[in-house]
C-alpha cells in the first residue's frame, strides 16, 4: 500500500470483459482462467498482451523480484532487446542457438537478433567499465523482455516466444568469490519463491559426471510441468537430466558360457524377443525379462558446425532412451532421427537386430557406441546378432564387446536408487521458474574480460548466471492458486486488495458502497469496485468476483439498512458480517495481515 491514495478501479469503466466460456486453445487451468478473467489476450502463438488486471499482477511479481535482488545488493540496469550480431558471434551463440534465435536485418543488411539471454552484453559491459580486482565482485541484473522462437510455445505465458526474465550475473576474480555470489543469489531466490506463493523444489541441474559447474533449478511442482524431476526420501532432488546412475561393480563372468547366436525369427521388438526367449530358451534362473536384453538405439547428432554424426546407444531393454537426458548429454549438438537414408548408408545395420558386433569406432560401421553405465564388465546380455531374425545370447560386456564409452541417456524409473544413497527415487513434474548457475570463465574468456589482480597480473573473471521467469510466474502462481470458480491470488500478488460489490438496485447501496470505497482508498487499500448498474445482476457480479480472484470480496447489499456489510474470503469461502462503522478498520487489518 502506498502513501498516496490509490485510484479505485471501477468495473463500469475498467478495460475488461470476462468470458463465460473457455478459450479453445487453452489446455491448462491457468491459461483458461487468465483469459476468461480478462488478464491476458493472445496476439500470436506464444505472444500475449497484458490487460490492465494482468499488468497489475505482473507488476506485483516484478516488484517482489526487484525487491529481493536489491536487498542483496545487486544493481539493476537494462540492456536493449535488439542486439548486434558480433558479441554473439564471438561466443558462437549466433550459430549455436539454432532456430531458437530471432535473427533480423537492418536496412543496411546488418545482422541483428532479439536477445534470448544476455550473458554477452553483461560481460562486455563489465569489460567496458572495470579493469581492477578492486572493482569486484559486482552483481548486475535486469528485468527484461526476451525472445526465443520456441519450437512448442505452450500453456499461455508458461512457454512464450516473448517473455520477461530477470537475469543477473555475478563477476568475481576467485572461485571462492563465485561461490559466495552463487549462495547470495540462491538465498535471494528462496525468498522470492517463498513470497510468490507456490510449491517449489530446488533441484540439481547438472550432473557431476558431466564435469559441469554447479547449477540448480527452482521448479514449481506441477502436474502440467514439462520437466521431470526426481526426489528421494533422504532429500536428494534433481532434474531428470542430472540424475547419475550408481555404477555397479564389475561382475565375475568366468562361469558364463561363450556367446552364441540363436535363431529368433520375427522378434524385432523387445516384447516379441522376450516372449520368444521364454518359449524357446527357458532358463533355470527364472523367466527372461526385458532387463536381460540390450537394446541398441541409433540417432544422428547434428553438431553446431552442421556436421552429422551417427551415434549408437545401448540401454537395458526395460528402459527407453530419454530424449531430454540424451539432449543434455550431447549439447550443443542436437539429436535427429536416424532415417532411412542413414540406414541405406550403413548396410551392416540390420533393423531390429542391431548388435554390438557392428557398432563402435573400430567396428564395421565406425559408428560411435555408448552404453548405459549399468552395462559394466561381466554383465551378460541378449542382443541383436546383426543378422535378420537372430540374436546373441550370453554376450558379456568386456569379454565379447567393448563399447566406446558410457552415456547417461536411459530413462530414470521410479524406484531407481538415488545417486547419493538416500533411497529410492520418486518421479514428479515441475515447471522451471529459476536457475542459478556457475558459468565460470567461459564467457569472460570468449570476450576477453580480464582485470588486474593484487600483483598487477591480468586474470580472467569468473561469472555466475541467475535467471527468474518473471512473466512465467504469473500463470504458475495461478496454477497453484485457483479453484473451480476462478483464481484465488495470494495477497501480495492480487490485482487489488479488496473487491467491493454493490449488490442490488437501491441507489442507497451504491452510495454506501461508494463511500466505503473512498474511505478504503484513503486508508491506502487498493479497491476493485463493481459499480456496474443497470442489467448486471448481483449473481453476475459475484461470479466475476470469484473468477477474478481478489482475496477479499466485500458485499454491500441488503444488510446495509441494518448497517452491515459482508466480507468473504475468496479462498476459504468463509463469510463474516461486519458493521459498516468498523468496516474500514476491519479491512485494513485484513489487508495488512
Ligand atoms: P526451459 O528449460 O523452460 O526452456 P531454460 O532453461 O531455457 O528454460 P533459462 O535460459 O535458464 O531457461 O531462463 C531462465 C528462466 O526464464 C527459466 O528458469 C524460466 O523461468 C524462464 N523462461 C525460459 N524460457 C521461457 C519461455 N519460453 N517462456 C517463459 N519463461 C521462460
Ligand atoms: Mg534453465
Amino acid at each position: 500500500m502506498s502513501a498516496r491514495t490509490p485510484a479505485i478501479l471501477r468495473m463500469s469503466q475498467l478495460f475488461l470483459r470476462t468470458l463465460r466460456d473457455d478459450p479453445a486453445d487453452a489446455e491448462v487451468p491457468s491459461h483458461r482462467l487468465l483469459v476468461r478473467a480478462g488478464y491476458i489476450r493472445r496476439v500470436a502463438p506464444g505472444i500475449y498482451t497484458w490487460l490492465p488486471l494482468g499488468l497489475r499482477v505482473y507488476r506485483n511479481v516484478e516488484r517482489i523480484v526487484r525487491n529481493e535482488m536489491d536487498a542483496i545488493g545487486a544493481q539493476e540496469l537494462q540492456f536493449p532487446a535488439l542486439l548486434p550480431r558480433e558479441p554473439y558471434e564471438a561466443t558462437n551463440r549466433w550459430t549455436e542457438y539454432g532456430d531458437g534465435l530471432f535473427r533480423l536485418k537492418d536496412r543496411k543488411q546488418g545482422d541483428y537478433l532479439l536477445g534470448p539471454t544476455h550473458e554477452e552484453m553483461f560481460t562486455l559491459a563489465v569489460k567496458d567499465l572495470f579493469s581492477s580486482y578492486k572493482d569486484l565482485p559486482i552483481w548486475l541484473y535486469q528485468i527484461q523482455t526476451k525472445y526465443r522462437d520456441e519450437a512448442r510455445p505452450r500453456a499461455g505465458l508458461i512457454r512464450g516466444r516473448e517473455f520477461v526474465m530477470k537475469d543477473s550475473y555475478s563477476f568475481d576474480t576467485t572461485d571462492e568469490g563465485l561461490e559466495r555470489s552463487y549462495q547470495a543469489h540462491r538465498d535471494a531466490y528462496t525468498r522470492i519463491f517463498d513470497r510468490l506463493g507456490f510449491d517449489y523444489v530446488v533441484v540439481e541441474a547438472t550432473s557431476g559426471a558431466m564435469g559441469g559447474s554447479k547449477s540448480e533449478e527452482f521448479l514449481a511442482v506441477s502436474a502440467i510441468g514439462e520437466d521431470t524431476f526426481v526426489r528421494s526420501p533422504g532429500g536428494y532432488a534433481a532434474n531428470v537430466e542430472a540424475v547419475t546412475t550408481p555404477v555397479p561393480d564389475p561382475v565375475d563372468y568366468t562361469d558364463i558360457p561363450a556367446a552364441h547366436a540363436e535363431a529368433t525369427p520375427e522378434t524385432p521388438t523387445i516384447e516379441t524377443l522376450v516372449d520368444h526367449l521364454n518359449a524357446h530358451f527357458p532358463r533355470a534362473e527364472g523367466p527372461w525379462t526385458a532387463a536381460d536384453t540390450l537394446k541398441n538405439v541409433l540417432v544422428v547428432l547434428r553438431h553446431p558446425d552442421g556436421r552429422r554424426e551417427p551415434l549408437a546407444i545401448g540401454v537395458p531393454g526395460d528402459r527407453e532412451v530419454d530424449a531430454k537426458r540424451l539432449e543434455a548429454q550431447v549439447a550443443p549438438a542436437e539429436v535427429e532421427p536416424f532415417g532411412e537414408a542413414d540406414f541405406a548408408a550403413h548396410p551392416d545395420l540390420v533393423k531390429g537386430y542391431i548388435g554390438p558386433g557392428v557398432l563402435g569406432e573400430t567396428a564395421a560401421t565406425k559408428i560411435r557406441y555408448l552404453v548405459d553405465p549399468r552395462v559394466v564388465t561381466g554383465t551378460r546380455w541378449v542382443t541383436g546378432a546383426d543378422i535378420p531374425g537372430s540374436h546373441v545370447i550370453d554376450l558379456v560386456a568386456g569379454r565379447d564387446f567393448t563399447p566406446d564409452g558410457t552415456i547417461e541417456a536411459a530413462e530414470v524409473l521410479a524406484g531407481d536408487p538415488a545417486p547419493d544413497g538416500s533411497g529410492p527415487l520418486e518421479l514428479a513434474r515441475g515447471i522451471e521458474m529459476g536457475h542459478v548457475f556457475q558459468l565460470g570463465r567461459k564467457y569472460a574468456e570468449a570476450l576477453g574480460l580480464q582485470v588486474l589482480d593484487e600483483n598487477g597480473k591480468l586474470v580472467t573473471v569468473t561469472m555466475g548466471s541467475y535467471g527468474v521467469g518473471v512473466s512465467r510466474a504469473v500463470p504458475v502462481i495461478a496454477e497453484d492458486n485457483h479453484d473451480e470458480l476462478g483464481l484465488c491470488w495470494p495477497r501480495e500478488i492480487a490485482p487489488a486488495d479488496v473487491h467491493v460489490v454493490a449488490a442490488g438496485k437501491d441507489p442507497a447501496i451504491f452510495a454506501g458502497a461508494e463511500q466505503l470505497c473512498l474511505e478504503l482508498a484513503a486508508a491506502g487499500v487498493q479497491v476493485l469496485y463493481d459499480d456496474r448498474a443497470g442489467k448486471v445482476s448481483p449473481g453476475v457480479k459475484f461470479k466475476d468476483a470469484e473468477l477474478i480472484g481478489v482475496p477479499t470480496i466485500v458485499t454491500v447489499g441488503r444488510g446495509l439498512v441494518d448497517g452491515l456489510i459482508e466480507v468473504k474470503d475468496r479462498r476459504s469461502g468463509e463469510r463474516t458480517e461486519v458493521a459498516l462503522d468498523d468496516a474500514v478498520t476491519h479491512l485494513v487489518d485484513l489487508v495488512r495481515g
